[in-house]
């Protein structure tokens, strides 16, 4: 089209034979933290961008369909969420969706890594604007081993806000790491975890989490799907888990009377992701 690739930040998805590009007006940051690469752009349409080892993880524009779908549906599947884990989530967009509840008491955020917290305060700091709320303890640390001491029924929702299931992320999709959050979680308690593209991770990823939530004691796994234009494919999914009953059920006059404000979720939302599409009944 004219431009040179310099102005245009890609990720290419080689297994796949397709790629997403963003056309960029900066590179605003580059640096090597302790567990990975971390650059911010400023794009021509989509805000800044924010990608973590060549993976795109957030723009200003369309965070607010993935940090809604990782946090509403699991809380209002809880019957009364006062405790909540987030297991990564740095950039802090899931930490402000969930304290939008003010059933809840408190809510921690386990991410490994400090600076994408840091460079999320700088970046996106409307994503960041409620991180001194006296409920959010942000900490700093391994998700997985955070999970294998804590308390016994201490929590009520866990939410697995994580990469990629590569590198550091990679036992944040494991059964051994569901065995934890299952002893972790109470009596009726939600576990969700971001599982990929439909398209593309059925058949793996997405069984996989769904066969292991079970296998580490779930009663019930679903997997809502929705859009999600900067991720491969533009379709991605949240998968939850309940320790007991069905995902199905879910506290539906709450959500149609919910006094917070959302851009994407709503009841009708909510209903549409409780569907399976037809290819993804035999997982
Ligand atoms: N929305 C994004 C996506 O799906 O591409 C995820 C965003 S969030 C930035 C992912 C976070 O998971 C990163 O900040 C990363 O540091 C964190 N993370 C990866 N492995 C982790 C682990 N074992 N424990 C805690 N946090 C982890």
């Amino acid at each position: 089209m004219g431009l040179s690739p310099s102005e245009w930040f890609t990720e290419i998805f080689q297994n796949e034979g397709t790629a997403f590009s963003l056309q960029i007006k900066k590179h605003l940051h580059n640096e090597r933290s302790e567990y990975q690469t971390l650059d911010i752009y400023e794009t021509e349409t989509f805000g800044n961008l924010m990608v973590i080892d060549g993976c795109v993880m957030l723009t200003q524009r369309d965070n607010f369909l993935y940090h809604e779908m990782m946090s509403h549906p699991a809380l209002f599947t809880h019957s009364n969420p006062k405790n909540v884990v987030i297991i990564g989530g740095g950039d802090c967009g899931t930490l402000k969706e969930v304290l939008k509840h003010d059933c809840v008491e408190s809510v921690l955020q386990v991410d490994i890594d400090e600076r994408v917290t840091r460079l999320s305060e700088q970046y996106f700091p409307e994503l960041c604007d409620k991180n001194e709320d006296p409920r959010a303890t942000l900490m700093f640390d391994d998700g997985i081993a955070w999970m294998k001491n804590a308390e016994a029924g201490s929590v009520d929702v866990v939410i697995i806000d994580s990469t990629d299931p590569v590198g550091p992320a990679e036992g944040l999709f494991a059964v051994d790491f569901y065995r934890d959050c299952y002893r972790v979680l109470g009596e009726g308690g939600v576990l969700v975890q971001q599982s990929e593209s439909p398209l593309l991770h059925a058949q793996t990823i997405i069984k996989n989490v769904q066969q292991d939530l079970k296998t580490a004691g779930f009663s019930d796994a679903h997997t809502m799907p929705f859009p999600q234009p900067v991720y491969p494919t533009g379709w991605w999914s949240a998968t939850i888990g309940r320790k007991a009953g069905s995902v199905s059920d879910y506290r539906q006059s709450a959500v149609t009377a919910k006094t917070f404000s959302t851009l994407y979720y709503n009841d009708g939302i909510h209903q549409g992701a409780l569907a399976i599409p037809e290819f993804m009944k035999t997982l």
